[in-house]
């Protein structure tokens, strides 16, 4: 046993995250620029200014035929695209249709809309925006790492910056300069489709890793052709629907809103984020798009954001079809614009004309100001000149080598393989022995779409005919690393009308019946690639056919390792007692058959760790920072409730950590105090070098607002050598540990407070 030495981690100290004590971010304005912008301005017609806010969607300037279909291969059509630069001045373009296009192809397309840009009359490039949410997803053979859920399971910030450095550099390459993502809603409402899309349930995290993400998007100085502007989504509330449907009304109380929602966002616009997309839904009945107060008051005013701000789809015309908070569609743009939204995602053709025509009028009749045209334009062009797109309107692919080298796949794998959670592990079945006979079995165990979910290739990402084939699914990677193993469907799963039907796979009573040849199954579970509308769903049960084939085989005796390929928790609590060991996979990217391979066969000790609370029940969900009024259990009178399957921050590993020695600097702080430190050891005390996340939960005793039981405050991923010993210790600004009261001031009040880290627990007295 060895002390190794003082491992010290001096997280910077926190600047609140209220928005009074903002300070507005210096990134944003230069000087020359803003004189650039002048006269860039000075020289624009109306019809050129409302044209720079208006964005379409691709289809909108490709080739069609008679009945309005896409003729393939996809092509330009210039007489539209003249169209839209030339007469309607339009100033972006966004996504791919149904495909997903070669490099080149892609080159070919954003050359040939910027060239006819940069001829037009006022000679300015347009912004090409796209999803590239876990990679650069609509490029084929591109990088694929884990979608946002995955990532966040590693609570590894520099795998995050890591992710945003190559999806940059993939997406620059194919000459598009501007990602919508991260995704910084919380993942708080497990059954809505977008669940996958979030850093999971807690602020701090997603936070931490969200702006993490955006620095690898944007650099950490000037951008260059390395990277792309960032776009945060989904600004704000838009993950905590009442119903969990997408797109349907969140209430969220003000302070709620202070406390919970809205640091992830500010954090990365303090990091310089450039772009922020509004939130579809509603929040106390206003709709994201009509919210001058988070819009304008709060992001651009208290934040000092200066970039812009891009509605989502068609939601300006939704104003008035589907929130009906406008009566005319003319009024809805309006509204949207005097709100704040700086570029309108109209984004067909020919609605973008009318959007033209309507903004138009709406300035020359004084209901939207010249002053409100010309700073979202200013904003927009900011942004266009940020990325240096007047000097370099495109790139090409050939100053891109590192294009999916093995080097980026490696990151990718590593992404993976820091996420990817070992839940249960029952007299450690795992890591097995690669001379065992496997069965792999499940719907989800054979498909690499499964593995990468939606945003993958296509919106619903569940057309095989881009997957990178070379990547093995789970069944291939575990038959290439063992002797012996067979496929079972053991169900089958489809998308009918739209949603996901699950059958009886004939193959289930084969399976039985072979079970006892093998030493253990491999049950591969989940659900199909969806999100947004499509992905609403009615239950989190896991389907019934799919249960089956763990009930079934549990019935032989053969040992079960039951592998989650899913995007939300889907109930499980009838089947987990069954299963000897469980690997939660979230949806892990291509890399994901092999990592999870060799998580099973011992090559990789796991560390992910899960950042949601696994709920055992459909109905009630609860988080980690519950409140002692949720516990109590009248069955039992016990303060014994909350019981999900599994909680969040939980993970195994081959090897076991022992914490002790948890320190904080003193015992009792006044407001003069401004920092706390808090430390604590952690040994490796098995016999594999493996990796820890060492969470920092604090708890403030009695509160003017009921306080929640703990609070994640600080963490940090470490290795550890088997026997080896760090010293971790984490700073934090006293005032981290305040609240936003009843009048919605962020405070500190004075009495208890404790941390806990693992199962130790201090506590200390802040004072008047
Ligand atoms: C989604 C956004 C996405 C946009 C562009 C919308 O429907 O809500 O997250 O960025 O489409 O594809």
């Amino acid at each position: 046993m060895y002390k190794s030495y003082l491992w010290i981690l001096l997280i910077a100290v926190f600047s609140s995250c209220t928005n009074k004590q903002a300070t507005p971010p210096s990134f944003y304005i230069d000087k020359q620029e803003e004189k650039k912008i002048d006269v860039l301005l000075s020289k624009m017609t109306i019809e050129e200014k409302v044209g720079q806010t208006c964005q379409i969607t691709l289809d909108a300037i490709l080739q069609k035929d008679e009945s309005n279909k896409l003729i393939e291969p996809h092509q330009i059509d210039l007489k539209k695209l003249d169209e839209a630069i030339n007469k309607f001045k339009v100033g972006s373009v966004l996504n791919v249709s149904n495909h997903t296009f070669t490099l080149n192809k892609w080159n070919g397309i954003v050359k040939t809309i910027q060239d006819v840009a940069t001829k037009s009359n006022s000679a300015i490039p347009i912004i090409y925006g796209v999803d590239a949410i876990h990679g650069a997803t609509y490029i084929q053979k591109s990088t694929l790492f884990p979608q946002e859920i995955g990532l966040a399971a590693s609570w590894d910030t520099s795998l995050a910056k890591k992710m945003g450095e190559i999806t940059a550099y993939e997406t620059r390459a194919s000459g598009v300069p501007w990602n919508f993502s991260p995704v910084l809603d919380l993942g708080r409402n497990p059954i809505w489709s977008r669940f996958f899309e979030t850093l999971g349930e807690d602020t701090y995290l997603a936070k931490t890793m969200g702006s993490k993400i955006v620095e690898g998007y944007q650099g950490s100085g000037s951008i260059n052709e390395n990277h792309v502007a960032a776009c945060l989504k989904h600004y704000v509330g838009y993950s905590v629907p009442r119903t969990g449907r997408d797109r349907t009304p969140a209430l969220i109380p003000e302070r709620t809103m202070l406390e919970y929602h809205l640091p992830p966002f500010y954090e990365s616009i303090k990091s310089g984020a450039l772009t922020v997309m509004i939130n579809s839904g509603e929040v106390n009945g206003v709709p994201g798009h009509a919210n001058k107060h988070l819009l304008t008051d709060v992001l651009k005013e208290d934040w000092g954001f200066a970039g812009f701000a891009v509605s989502d789809w068609e939601d300006f015309i939704n104003l008035y079809k589907v929130a009906q908070t406008d009566s005319t569609i003319k009024d809805a743009i309006s509204t949207a614009i005097n709100a704040g939204v700086d570029m309108s995602m109209v984004p067909n053709n020919p609605q973008y004309k009318t959007y033209c025509k309507s903004l138009i009028e709406l300035v020359k009749e004084g209901r939207v100001s010249k002053k409100r045209l010309d700073d979202a334009v200013r904003r927009i062009l900011r942004v266009k000149l940020r990325l240096n797109l007047f000097e370099t309107p495109y790139t090409n692919m050939e100053n891109y080598p590192s294009f999916a080298s093995e080097n980026y796949k490696k990151s990718a794998y590593m992404a993976a393989a820091e996420s990817i959670t070992l839940l249960k592990n029952k007299r450690a079945l795992l890591p097995a022995n690669t001379s065992s006979k496997v069965m792999v079995i499940g719907p989800t165990a054979n498909s690499l779409n499964c593995l990468n979910g939606a945003w993958t290739h296509t919106w619903q990402g569940i057309d095989p005919q881009y997957n990178n084939t070379e990547n093995p699914t789970i069944y291939e990677a575990i038959k290439k690393g063992t002797k012996s193993s067979d496929l079972y469907q053991g169900s089958i799963m489809k998308m009918v009308e739209g949603d996901e039907a699950d059958f009886p796979s004939y193959d289930l009573t084969v399976a039985v019946k072979n079970a006892k040849n093998y030493d253990f199954a491999v049950v591969c579970l989940g659900e199909l690639p969806s999100t947004e509308r499509p992905g609403d769903i009615y239950t989190l049960d896991m389907a019934k056919e799919q249960r089956e084939i763990v009930k079934e085989l549990s019935k032989t005796g053969v040992k079960i390792v039951l592998v989650l390929i899913e995007g939300r928790p889907k109930i499980i609590s009838d089947i987990e007692p069954l299963a000897d060991a469980v690997i939660q996979c979230y949806l892990p990217g291509d890399q994901g058959g092999q990592v999870l391979s060799d998580i099973i066969f011992g090559k990789i000790n796991p560390s992910g760790k899960l950042p949601y609370t696994y709920p055992r029940h459909n109905g009630v969900i609860m988080h980690y920072d519950h409140k002692q009024s949720e516990l109590i259990n009248a069955n039992t009178w016990k303060n014994d409730f909350f019981n999900p399957q599994y909680e969040f921050g939980f993970g195994l590993s081959y090897t076991n950590y022992e914490y002790s020695n948890l320190k904080i600097s003193k015992n009792v702080f006044s407001p003069l105090d401004k920092t706390i430190t808090v430390s604590v050891d952690v040994k490796n005390t098995g016999g594999k070098a493996g990796k820890e996340v060492v969470q920092l939960y604090s708890r403030d005793h009695f509160a003017s607002i009921s306080p929640p039981l703990k609070k994640l405050v600080r963490y940090a991923k470490i290795n550890l050598d088997p026997n080896e010993i760090k010293t971790v210790s984490f700073t934090l600004d006293i005032k981290e540990l305040g609240f936003y009261n009843a009048d919605n001031v962020w405070v500190n009040e004075p009495g208890k407070h404790s941390f806990f880290i693992n199962n130790l627990e201090d506590s200390f007295v802040i004072t008047n």
